[in-house]
């Protein structure tokens, strides 16, 4: 069940209502002007402009999915609350668990491996990627999959947003009025070019660690996480791309990531 709580406050209200308007201005920008879409929708073609604004709103609830539910908050000590896993169960005879979890010095909870207190959610978030400001939430363990789906259905709206703008901007006799004319349509073109430059980066590298199955923090700051520093094996959690997507995209149940790890060193992780 989909829990939502995500961080919350008046930053995350401003943030999501500028998402909103830009949204807003967009579709206005590419909807009064003389636009392929306006043109369609005025000759009563409405198939492209009404599967444009399903994309649109399926882009729009998906953000407020990843910025509203909860990314994998930590709640209780491991021994208290069990984390539900195939995994777990299925290496428990194995006696691997020679790892201590460390205590996190904010919240005190003992953090599960891949965990990461978060500064600005006030919380420890499982498998923690990174926070985002856009969202303004964190992506972990929960979110991740749908902060994946979000880029790329943003992506397929902007990279079909991008020549409706082109189309309904004239440049024969351009002019301060011409100018002030297009303005909002002009912005509207440059912000979805913007985006796209952007969600083009982003999916391409959440495709890239979701492959692997290592997160934005665990690529930054490799030197800084024990239990990557002192493994042998590169990265302990990868079991080969199709298994590493099937688990990110097919897996609801949060994963006990200890108990797959190799190392039985008995040391602090
Ligand atoms: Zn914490
Ligand atoms: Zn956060």
């Amino acid at each position: 069940m989909m829990a939502w709580r995500g961080a919350r406050g008046s930053g995350g209200f401003m943030v999501r209502a500028v998402y909103v308007g830009l949204t807003c201005g967009v579709l206005l920008g590419l909807f009064l002007y003389p636009t392929d879409l306006q043109r369609q929708e005025e000759q009563g073609d409405l198939l492209q402009p009404l599967l444009f604004l399903a994309l649109v709103l399926c882009s729009m609830s998906l953000y407020f999915v990843v910025s509203l539910m909860d990314p994998g908050y930590v709640e209780h000590d491991e021994e208290e609350k069990e984390p539900v896993s195939d995994e777990k169960e299925a290496m428990s005879s194995q006696e691997t668990l020679n790892l201590r979890l460390r205590r996190c010095g904010y919240c005190l909870l003992k953090q599960p491996m891949r965990a990461r207190h978060c500064q600005a959610c006030r919380h420890c978030v499982r498998r923690y990627d990174h926070h985002c400001p856009w969202i303004y939430n964190c992506v972990g363990e929960r979110n991740h999959p749908f902060f994946v789906a979000y880029l790329a259905v943003q992506l397929v709206v902007l990279l079909w947003a991008l020549p409706v703008a082109w189309s309904g901007l004239d440049f024969e006799h351009p002019s301060w009025a011409w100018f002030q004319y297009n303005l909002l349509l002009l912005l509207s073109f440059l912000v979805v070019a913007v985006f796209t430059v952007v969600m083009i980066l982003l999916l391409g590298c959440h495709l890239y660690l979701a492959s692997h199955n290592t997160t934005t923090w665990e690529f930054m700051s490799r030197h800084r996480i024990s239990y990557l520093r002192d493994c042998e094996v590169e990265n302990p959690f990868d079991r080969g791309i199709f298994l590493n997507l099937w688990q990110f995209f097919c897996t609801c149940r949060l994963i006990a990531w200890e108990t797959l790890y190799p190392e039985v060193g008995g040391h602090t992780v």
